[in-house]
């Protein structure tokens, strides 16, 4: 076998995919942000071209039979090529199993459900979401019968959003969390009785420049990036060297906008430190969703919201709002943490953010397992909303039928939310221990120590490690809910 030929079509193959991933990008960004509205058939047309060539590239049978050579032959690689060896491997076998007539059952009933549940979620329309997700469940489950698993049906879904994460453990560390929460959360709520939403006049231009200067500060780089308007705020990679924030404007209260820009920065903040050399294969990617969300919540929560943060910010807001309510570090702080169970993950703070992610959890699993039925689950829901967060919904549209990840198909993908939580509760830890003034850094607004440990710790790897094991190199600890809820014990109840 010729080891050296197999690599080069190996690595040829993932800069053509790569490439073809970034123009799909730039035509979905550009879908989201600028594009006329008459554009759209022609896009969606554009847009699948990307899709299927992608498609056919990664699945052909030389390449396919050069990853399997590779594979088998693990050992004679470099450290470095046999970390995107294994990865490659490991995706593209579970893609392979999938039967094509499968493939497009499900991609078609994704997409004819996503546009069925846009319609009916703000009529409040159960009845015609049912089916849909009745059948996506039933696919949902093919899929990990097809896929395969060793211990339970959901360890096949969870496994695509976080590569080696099972229901053995998965489960038992957000159980644990739920509960751990339910305990503290009635004192911290109280402690915000009275505390309002800020409701003054900030205009979207202003709040545009206040929300470009704490990127940077943070440290963007707008040669590298833009922050432009979107309905849904997101962040996607257009190349090695671009990356496209996106968020949207309250004309009352700037802080949903500057904190999801925030959040969309310490994405694009982990993009960029992965290794250029290697962009476009594993080594050059996140190790997983749940690690991303680590780096967007860590940005966004344990620095945004600390009291530091607010000594900083609130000079800031007074630029850009001279005599804003906001201007006052204290008074910021307050805003900024405000804490109440409500019904809506999206908007929901972040003390109780988590519970929405363990009951999605545990509600999908019990779906997948046949344990209970999409026919039951609004009950089921609002019993779980009555358990661990002390509310319930009168209506669907903010009940099950919130979130858009069940109706397109995305079964699996909740539990990475708060394992990102987890995940850089624990990392804080040990950057408390490596950079004893953090705080009085942040309240200077000096984040470059912050950013190079990350760089060097995390985001330099890739996908060398899987989450818990980049947590135990970090930490010298198993990933565990403890270290999140003492956090928030020691902000909230000290
Ligand atoms: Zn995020």
């Amino acid at each position: 076998m010729d080891n050296q030929n197999d690599l080069k079509l190996f690595y040829d193959r993932l800069s053509e995919l790569y490439r073809l991933g970034c123009i799909g990008a730039l035509l979905g960004w550009d879908q989201q942000t600028y594009m006329p509205t008459q554009a759209a058939q022609a896009r969606a047309t554009q847009l699948e071209y990307i899709a299927t060539t992608s498609h056919a590239r990664a699945t052909d049978t030389a390449f396919l039979k050069a990853v399997d050579e590779l594979a088998a032959n693990l050992e004679s690689l470099s450290p470095d090529d046999l970390v995107n060896v294994r990865e490659m491997k490991r995706e593209l076998d579970r893609e392979r199993k999938l039967p094509a007539e499968f493939v497009a059952e499900l991609a078609e009933t994704s997409a004819l459900s996503f546009s069925v549940w846009a319609k009916a979620r703000p009529e409040n329309d159960w009845a015609a979401v049912k089916p849909y997700l009745e059948k996506l469940v039933e696919l949902s489950r093919r899929r990990a019968e097809y896929v395969g698993y060793e211990e339970n049906p959901y360890d096949a879904l969870l496994d695509i959003y976080e590569p080696g994460a099972k229901t053995s453990t998965v489960k038992p560390l957000l159980l644990d969390l739920g509960e751990r929460l339910r305990e503290i959360i009635p004192a911290i709520t109280d402690r915000f009785a009275g505390v309002e939403e800020p409701n003054g006049e900030y205009a979207p231009k202003a709040q545009y420049e206040l929300d470009q200067k704490v990127s940077f500060d943070l440290g963007f780089s707008f040669d590298s990036g833009r922050l432009d308007t979107a309905p849904h705020p997101f962040m996607t990679s257009l190349g090695p060297r671009d990356f496209r924030i996106t968020t949207r404007y309250e004309a009352n209260n700037p802080l949903p906008s500057l904190y999801g820009v925030i959040h969309e920065t310490g994405h694009a903040l982990y993009e960029l430190g992965l290794p250029v050399k290697w962009a476009g294969t594993p080594m050059g990617s996140a190790v997983s969703l749940g690690i991303h969300e680590s780096q967007s919540r860590l940005w966004e929560n344990l620095v945004g919201r600390s009291r530091e943060f607010c000594e900083y910010l609130a000079p800031v807001i007074a630029e850009f709002f001279p005599g804003s309510e906001l201007a006052d570090p204290d008074a910021l702080w307050l805003k900024v943490n405000r804490v109440t169970p409500s019904l809506v993950r999206v908007e929901a703070d972040e003390v109780t953010y988590s519970q929405h992610v363990v009951i999605r959890m545990l509600l999908e699993e019990r779906l997948l397992a046949g344990e209970l039925k999409v026919a039951d689950l609004p009950e089921a829901w609002n019993a779980m909303y009555e358990k661990y967060l002390g509310v319930s919904s009168t209506d669907y549209k903010d009940g099950v039928m919130q979130d858009m990840h069940w109706y397109d198909g995305a079964i699996g993908y909740f539990p990475t939310y708060a394992l990102g939580n987890l995940y850089n509760s624990m990392m804080m830890e040990t950057i408390q221990g490596a950079i004893p003034n953090l705080s009085s850094q942040i309240e200077r607004g000096d984040f470059d120590p912050l950013l190079s440990w990350l760089r060097e710790n995390v985001h330099v790897h890739g996908m060398r490690y899987k989450g818990p094991e980049l947590i135990k190199k970090i930490t010298g600890k198993e990933l565990q809910a403890g270290p999140f809820v003492e956090y928030l014990k020691g902000k909230f109840l000290a």
